[in-house]
């Protein structure tokens, strides 16, 4: 039934809120953070590592900012109180960077303060080809304070592989990803087989310099090919780690890598912006409408 969760996925944006709401929950960990937090305690049960994210991007204010970025704050002590094995992620427009870049690094200095005096990480997600170069300055700023801070790099730029190289140093943690925006051919590579090949060397060259590589990733064919850098290179499973996003339909594949002695983690995203990140998910993913149809039908 391709073209039936296709269509539904084309119209879903125009749906009202309800209705979108069961096509959410594979993909959205709920409102509150403690409805996020217990997902968290159960991923960490089945053995996941996790990072959570609070949905959106782009704040109209000073003030929500500084909202948001206590929100993160109010995470990170409870993480660290409940002893979770779970990062923060952060989007840096969520913290005013598109409004005042001044804001946005006050806001991710604060939160390296944080999650230094609760060892708590956090990784700074990386946004469109506008913020690249200001998010690596402020990436730098923040790993001075915190050691556990990470970025991400995206392997359909150009510019990647020697991203790596000019961020090097001991405590370097990038998530390796292929890019989720639409960036010009002048910039970023627009052919999928070339991105994966930029991926896999981007993954090498960090693998075989002193970072930690996160290989955020759903295609198994590409999870193939690092598995197979890792074990031609002897790489210890102490450098690497594999990453998903919640709800992201895996098979067996992710028990299989933890069975390896390989950590995963998960990507989880809560929060009032799930409307929008729930309608980006199904577009990208149109099967999982009949999936959860699927599954009323059962009931
Ligand atoms: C942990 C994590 C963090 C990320 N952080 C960033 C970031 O900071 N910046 C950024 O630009 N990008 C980020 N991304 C997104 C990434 O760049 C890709 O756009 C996305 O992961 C899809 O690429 P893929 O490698 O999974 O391969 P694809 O070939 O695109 O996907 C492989 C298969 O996985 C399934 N799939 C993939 N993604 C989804 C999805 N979202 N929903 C449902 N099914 C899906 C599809 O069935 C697809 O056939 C992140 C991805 C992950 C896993």
């Amino acid at each position: 039934m391709p073209w039936f969760n296709s269509s539904i996925a084309a119209i879903i944006p125009y749906f009202p809120k309800w209705m979108v709401k069961p096509f959410a929950k594979p993909y959205v960990a709920g409102i509150a953070d403690d409805e996020a937090l217990q997902i968290v305690q159960q991923l960490n049960k089945k053995g996941y590592a996790v990072t959570l994210d609070i949905l959106g991007e782009y704040v109209n204010s000073q003030e929500e900012a500084e909202n948001i970025r206590n929100a993160y704050s109010g995470l990170i002590q409870k993480i660290a109180a409940g002893g979770l094995n779970s990062t923060i992620s952060v989007k840096l427009t969520h913290l005013g960077l598109a409004l005042d870049p001044q804001l946005g690094e006050n806001n991710i200095l604060t939160l390296a303060r944080d999650g230094r005096d609760n060892d708590v990480g956090i990784t700074i997600d990386m946004e469109n080809s506008p913020f690249t170069s200001l998010t690596f300055d402020i990436y730098k700023k923040a790993l001075a304070i915190h050691h556990r801070m990470g970025t991400v790099i995206q392997a359909y730029l150009y510019r990647s592989l020697e991203d790596i190289k000019a961020l090097d140093s001991p405590f370097l943690n990038l998530r390796i990803c292929k890019g989720i925006y639409k960036e010009p051919p002048e910039i970023a590579i627009q052919d999928r087989r070339t991105i994966n090949d930029n991926f896999v060397e981007m993954a090498r060259s960090l693998l075989n310099g002193s970072g930690y590589a996160c290989l955020a990733t759903h295609d198994l064919t590409l999870i193939d090919r690092l598995e197979a850098l890792i074990e031609a290179e002897h790489i210890p499973s102490d450098r690497f780690e594999f990453q998903v996003l919640y709800g992201v339909p895996m098979g067996n594949r992710l028990e299989e890598l933890k069975a390896k002695g390989y950590t995963v983690r998960v990507y989880v995203p809560f929060g009032e912006a799930w409307f929008e990140y729930s309608v980006r998910r199904l577009k990208e993913n149109p099967q999982i409408i009949s999936y959860v149809m699927g599954n009323w039908f059962k009931k």
